[in-house]
C-alpha cells in the first residue's frame, strides 16, 4: 500500500487518461450516466458503490480526488461529502442505533458537541466527554452500549492529544469502530490509519482545499466501512459533493506537502517569538519542547500545521478586543488552512466566557513572510 510517494500520489495517480491529452482532470459537470443497453444498466444498479449511474452517487471527478486522499491516508477508499462537518455526521450515524453510547473527546469541534448534545439525543443516543490525553480516562468510560469512540488529535482551540496506538488496540478488543479528526495534522504529517484507527475525517475546507475557497470534507477508512456509509447516510442524507469542489480540492493539495512544509516552519518561528514575549502567559502548539505532549506529539505526528494557541497576559476583555483589533495581517476570522494568516479570540465565540478562557486566542500562521508577521504582532501586544 506504501509503495507510492506523495508526488506520485498527488501528482501522477489516476492522470494518465484525460480525454485529448489534457493535463488537468475534466470536471464531469453531469447527474447522470448513461448505459448501452438493459444488462449493463441493470449490473450497475446493483451495485452503485461501484459504478457511475447519478453524481448523487458516485463521479468520476469526485472519485479521483477520493483515490488521491484514501492513498494518502494509508486507507483502502474515501468519500468526498459536502462539508468537514457532513464527514463527522455521516460517519457517526452509520454507525450507531437508538440506545447506543459513544465516547468522545471534549474539546472536540464545536458541531461535532452540538451533534452529541443536541442532535443524538432525539434518537436516543448517549454521550460521555472524556479530556482524551489519558487512555484509562476513555478506557473507563466506556459502556456495554459504547459503539464508538470519537477522537481528535490534537484538539483545535486547546491542543490536547490521544494515544491513538492505546486506544485503537483497546477499542478492537471490545469491537468498538474508532472515528478520528485529522484535520489539523492532514495525511502529511498524521496517518491515523497506521496506528489501528477505523475511520478518518476531514475539513477539506482548510488545508485539503488550501485556499479558503472551498467548505467540503472527506471520510477514508477500509472498504467496507465506507461503503456501509455509502449505501446508509451518505445517500439518504445527501450532502454531495460536487464535481467543481472537488476539482479545486485537486487543485489544492497538489501543493499541500510544499504549504504544509512552510506552515510549519514559520508556525515555529511565531511560537518562539510568543514563547520569549513578556505580555504572553504560555503558546499551545504541539511541537514546542514544553509542549506537556511533545513526546507523544513527536511520535504520532511527523510534524506540525499552522494553527496553535496562545494566552495574553491580561484578564480585561477590553485588553483582548483592543489586541484583536490592533492586529494588521492577521485577518479576523473563523476557520484556517488557507495560505493566509488569521485569528480569532475564544471570546467571539461566547458572551460568558471563564477568566480562564478570556485571554485565550487562536492564531493561523499562514504562508507570508514570518517576519512580517512577528513586527505585526509585537506590535499589537504593546497595548497589553
Ligand atoms: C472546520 C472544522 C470542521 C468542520 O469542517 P467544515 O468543512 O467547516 O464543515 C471539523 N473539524 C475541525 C477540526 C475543523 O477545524
Amino acid at each position: 500500500m506504501n509503495e507510492l510517494n506523495t508526488t506520485d500520489i498527488l501528482h501522477h495517480l489516476g492522470e494518465n487518461d484525460f480525454p485529448f491529452g489534457a493535463v488537468n482532470p475534466p470536471i464531469y459537470q453531469t447527474s447522470i450516466f448513461c448505459y448501452k443497453n438493459f444488462q449493463d444498466f441493470k449490473k450497475a444498479i446493483s451495485d452503485e458503490p461501484n459504478n457511475y449511474i447519478y453524481s448523487r452517487g458516485n463521479n468520476p471527478t469526485v472519485n479521483l480526488l477520493e483515490e488521491k486522499i484514501a492513498k494518502l491516508e494509508h486507507g483502502e477508499r474515501a468519500k468526498l461529502v459536502s462539508s468537514g462537518i457532513s464527514a463527522i455526521t455521516n460517519s457517526i450515524l452509520s454507525f450507531l442505533k437508538s440506545g447506543d453510547h459513544i465516547v468522545c473527546v471534549k474539546d472536540s469541534y464545536s458541531w461535532t458537541k452540538n451533534l452529541l448534545e443536541k442532535y443524538l439525543p432525539r434518537f436516543g443516543v448517549t454521550h460521555t466527554y472524556v479530556e482524551g490525553t489519558n487512555t484509562q480516562e476513555i478506557i473507563d468510560a466506556v459502556k456495554e452500549n459504547t459503539k464508538i469512540i470519537y477522537l481528535e488529535s490534537p484538539t483545535t482551540f486547546t491542543f490536547k492529544l490521544q494515544n491513538l496506538k492505546e486506544i485503537s488496540d483497546f477499542a478492537k478488543s471490545k469491537n468498538i469502530k474508532t472515528i478520528i479528526d485529522n484535520t489539523w495534522a492532514t495525511p502529511i504529517y498524521q496517518n491515523p490509519i497506521d496506528y489501528g484507527i477505523d475511520i478518518v475525517v476531514h475539513s477539506a475546507s482548510k488545508y485539503l482545499g488550501g485556499n479558503s475557497d472551498v467548505v467540503a470534507g472527506i471520510i477514508i477508512g477500509k472498504e467496507q466501512d465506507i461503503r456501509h456509509i455509502f449505501q446508509t447516510e451518505f445517500q439518504n442524507i445527501g450532502t454531495v459533493p460536487d464535481p467543481f469542489m472537488a476539482w479545486l480540492i485537486l487543485r489544492g493539495i497538489r501543493t499541500l506537502h510544499i504549504r504544509l512544509e512552510k506552515h510549519y516552519e514559520n508556525a515555529l518561528k511565531i511560537m518562539n517569538f510568543l514563547k520569549q514575549h513578556p505580555k504572553i502567559e504560555n503558546v499551545l502548539y504541539p511541537f514546542d519542547p514544553d509542549f506537556p505532549q511533545y513526546e507523544l506529539a513527536k511520535k504520532q505526528m511527523k510534524g506540525g500545521s499552522g494553527l496553535m494557541s496562545f494566552k495574553l497576559k491580561t484578564n480585561k476583555i477590553e485588553k483582548v478586543i483592543e489586541f484583536t483589533n490592533r492586529i494588521n495581517y492577521f485577518k479576523r476570522a473563523v476557520s484556517w488552512g488557507g495560505y493566509e494568516s488569521l485569528i480569532m479570540p475564544y471570546a467571539v465565540t461566547t458572551d460568558n466566557i471563564s477568566q480562564e478562557l478570556l485571554p485565550l486566542i487562536r492564531i493561523h500562521v499562514g504562508l507570508e513572510d514570518p517576519q512580517l508577521l512577528i513586527n505585526d504582532l509585537d506590535e499589537a501586544l504593546k497595548i497589553i
